[in-house]
C-alpha cells in the first residue's frame, strides 16, 4: 500500500485550464471517494494518477515518489473502468493471469495469486468459463480480479458500476467495500453518484467545475458542508 499526494495539480486542454490547482492527501489504507457533478475533471484527476494524462502543473506522489514523469507501467497502481472489456477469447482465469503477462513473478505464483483473487471475488467455480457465459456482476468481479492479482500499491475505479442496473449496482458497492476491508489497498474510487460516495468513503472529496469544494467524511460534510454547493449536491439539510 501506499499514499498518494495530489498537490496544486493543475490541468490544461489546448490552452483552457480545466483543474484549478486541486491538492488531495490520500492516507495509506484509505478509500477516498472523488465525487461530483458531470465534466467536473474527476476522470481528468484519476487518469493523471494513473499516468494516462500529462499533469500541466503541481506535483502526484506515490508513496515517497513523485510520479509525474514516470509511465503508467511504472506506477503501482491498478484501474478498474467502467467499460471493463475482456478478453471475449479468454477464460475466466486466462484474463486475470493476462494482467500479470509482465509482472516478473515466476508462474506458479501467478497461479496462487489468480486461485487467491477467485476466492475473494466468489469467481473459483467460474475460472474455466469464457465471458460471454457471466453475468454483467460476475464480468465487473472479473474486472476487479484482474486488478487484485497484480498486487497494485493503489486502486483507481472510473464510475465502474455505472453500467449495471439498480439493484446489482447497490450489492457490487457492498462487495468493494468487503474487498477494501479485506486487502486495505489505498483506493481512489470516482463517481458522480452522491449516495455511492456516502455509503462507500471514508474519505470523500467534493469536487466542482475543476476546483476541490470540502475533504471530509461522509458525517463532517453531511453535519458541516462548507458551502451551499456541497449542502445542495450531498443533500444535507445544512
Ligand atoms: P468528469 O469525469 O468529472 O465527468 P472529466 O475529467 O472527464 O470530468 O472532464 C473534465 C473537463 O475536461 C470537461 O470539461 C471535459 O470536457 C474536459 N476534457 C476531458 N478530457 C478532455 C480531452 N481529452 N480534451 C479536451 N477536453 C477534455
Ligand atoms: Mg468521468
Amino acid at each position: 500500500m501506499a499514499s498518494v499526494a495530489i498537490a496544486n495539480v493543475t490541468k490544461s486542454y489546448a490552452g483552457l485550464e480545466v483543474l484549478h490547482g486541486v491538492s488531495v492527501d490520500i492516507p495509506d489504507g484509505q478509500f477516498v471517494v472523488l465525487v461530483g457533478p458531470s465534466g467536473c475533471g474527476k476522470s481528468t484527476l484519476l487518469r493523471m494518477i494513473a499516468g494516462l494524462e500529462d499533469i500541466s502543473g503541481g506535483t502526484i506522489s506515490i508513496g515517497a515518489k513523485v510520479v509525474n514523469d514516470l509511465p503508467p507501467k511504472q506506477r503501482d497502481i491498478s484501474m478498474v473502468f467502467q467499460n471493463y472489456a475482456l478478453y471475449p477469447h479468454m477464460t475466466v482465469a486466462e484474463n486475470m493471469a493476462f494482467s500479470m503477462t509482465l509482472a516478473k513473478a515466476p508462474k506458479a505464483e501467478k497461479a496462487a495469486r489468480v486461485a487467491k483473487a477467485a476466492e475473494i471475488l466468489s469467481l473459483t467455480p467460474l475460472l474455466d468459463r469464457y465471458p460471454r457465459q457471466l453475468s454483467g456482476g460476475q464480468r465487473q468481479r472479473v474486472a476487479m480480479g484482474r486488478s487484485i492479482v497484480r498486487n497494485p500499491q493503489v486502486f483507481l475505479f472510473d464510475e465502474p458500476l455505472s453500467n449495471l442496473d439498480a439493484k446489482l449496482r447497490v450489492a457490487m458497492r457492498a462487495e468493494i467495500k468487503a474487498l477494501h476491508q479485506r486487502l486495505k489497498t489505498t483506493t481512489v474510487y470516482v463517481t458522480h453518484d452522491q449516495v455511492e460516495a456516502m455509503t462507500m468513503a471514508d474519505q470523500i472529496v467534493v469536487m466542482n467545475d475543476g476546483r476541490v469544494e470540502q475533504i471530509g467524511t461522509p458525517l463532517e460534510l453531511y453535519d458541516h458542508p462548507a458551502n451551499i454547493f456541497v449542502a445542495t449536491f450531498i443533500g444535507s439539510p445544512g
